[in-house]
């Protein structure tokens, strides 16, 4: 059965999604929006729920949500631990701990005061085209229905599948690392400092902790799939933790991602455009990657107002590889925190030359990096 046609359909309400929709709407008041996620809302989901400085500025310039920006816990710090080297301290510009339920369910709130139809609850579960829409089958409270759109934009995350659909990613086959996390109630680590991003570096990948607007704590972790050496992703969180002296609570259970790997060859195809995590994830370390999301909605907002045409989705090709080729100093970061004698001596030198990380930091969240 057709649902409904419009004229441009976002698949999934999460960063990259949501804020597209917001800009798009107020370009474009004529045209018929949906957005749909497959999840109900207020929902979590595994991050390290990090705001850094570009990312506020961003959501704080977002039509429609400038008075909206919940209030998150702010953090003043970024604490780095490994072992066999001193701890390494940064001071963060402005930046927040915010949780993904508060945060993803304020901006899906303002869409809904808006006349965009936003279905949650609704799983893409394929997707085909012919000359003048594209189509979606969507499983929506036990049915099974058809939408279609002249142009559909997948910001259907790290994991989602439009871009494997279209044969613009392959599926990973051997997986490096994954994600994971949890969030624990308020007396979890209250020796950590309130105020700071507490990272903690070992053999099994590194994790985050910070306190979350509620008082309670986030804890998020990219761990390397060949170190899990058959335990759980939880267990290796726990020694992680363990070997700083971080104590998890007996019953935590962690969620976690899918591979930690998204290369797409380019980002659209006939009358689809991918954006977000669905078209490249970079591992971000004090709230990059939100940043990233919504900078790439920012740009592709204006090409999607112009509708479907393969110039508009070269522009966007142009647009989406400049942004990538800027991410060079976090992949690098990246790669140096898979080897550990190399961490060491990178925390040593941070440790001696403290000017070197804070100007990293600073440069990261400047927000005339804009694209
Ligand atoms: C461990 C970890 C820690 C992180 N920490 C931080 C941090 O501290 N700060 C930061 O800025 N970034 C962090 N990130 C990155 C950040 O989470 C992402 O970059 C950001 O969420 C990307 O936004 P997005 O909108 O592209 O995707 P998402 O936020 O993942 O949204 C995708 C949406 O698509 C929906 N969806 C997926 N498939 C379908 C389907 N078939 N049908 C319908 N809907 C679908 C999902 O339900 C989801 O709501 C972290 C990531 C990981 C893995």
């Amino acid at each position: 059965m057709n649902l409904a046609s419009f004229d441009v359909l976002v698949v999934g309400a999460g960063i990259a999604g949501s804020s597209l929709v917001l800009q798009l709407r107020a370009l474009r008041p004529d045209i018929t929006i949906a957005v749909i996620d497959k999840a109900e809302f207020p929902r979590e989901k595994v991050c390290g729920c990090c705001l850094n400085h570009r990312a506020i500025h961003a959501l704080e310039s977002l039509p429609g949500f400038a008075g909206y920006v919940p209030t998150g816990h702010p953090l003043e710090a970024f604490k780095f631990f490994t072992s066999g080297a001193p701890a390494v301290s940064v001071t963060l510009p402005r930046s927040i701990a915010i949780s993904r339920g508060l945060l993803d369910n304020a901006l899906l709130f303002a869409i809904r005061r808006t006349n965009v139809q936003s279905f949650a609850g609704t799983q893409a579960l394929r997707t085909w085209t012919d000359n003048d829409l594209r189509y979606i089958e969507v499983r929506r409270g036990g049915r099974t229905e058809t939408l279609s759109a002249s142009l559909v934009i997948a910001c259907d995350g790290l994991g989602g599948p439009f871009a494997r659909w279209a044969g613009l990613a392959k599926p990973v086959s051997a997986p490096r690392k994954i994600g994971a996390s949890v969030i624990l109630e308020s007396g979890a680590f209250s020796r950590l400092q309130d105020r700071a991003i507490s990272m903690f570096h070992g053999r099994e990948g590194y994790a985050g902790i910070v306190r979350l607007e509620d008082r309670r704590w986030n804890v998020a972790a990219c761990l390397r799939v060949d170190r899990l050496d058959g335990r759980s992703p939880t267990n290796a969180l726990r020694e992680l933790l363990k070997t700083h002296g971080i104590e998890l609570p007996a019953e935590t259970q962690v969620s976690v991602t899918p591979p930690l790997h998204r290369k797409v060859r380019r980002p659209w195809k006939n009358r689809l455009l991918l954006a977000g995590d669905a078209a490249g994830y970079h591992e971000p370390f004090t709230g990059e990657g939100m940043a990233w999301a919504l900078e790439a909605a920012g740009a592709l907002a204006p090409l999607a107002a112009c509708g479907w045409s393969i110039r508009m989705a070269r522009m966007w090709e142009k647009t989406w590889r400049r942004q990538q080729g800027k991410r060079t100093v976090l992949r690098s970061l990246a790669a140096v925190l898979d080897h550990e004698r190399l961490t060491q001596a990178v925390a040593q030198v941070a440790h001696i030359l403290p000017a070197a990380p804070n100007l990293t930091v600073r440069e990261l969240n400047r927000t005339s990096r804009h694209v």
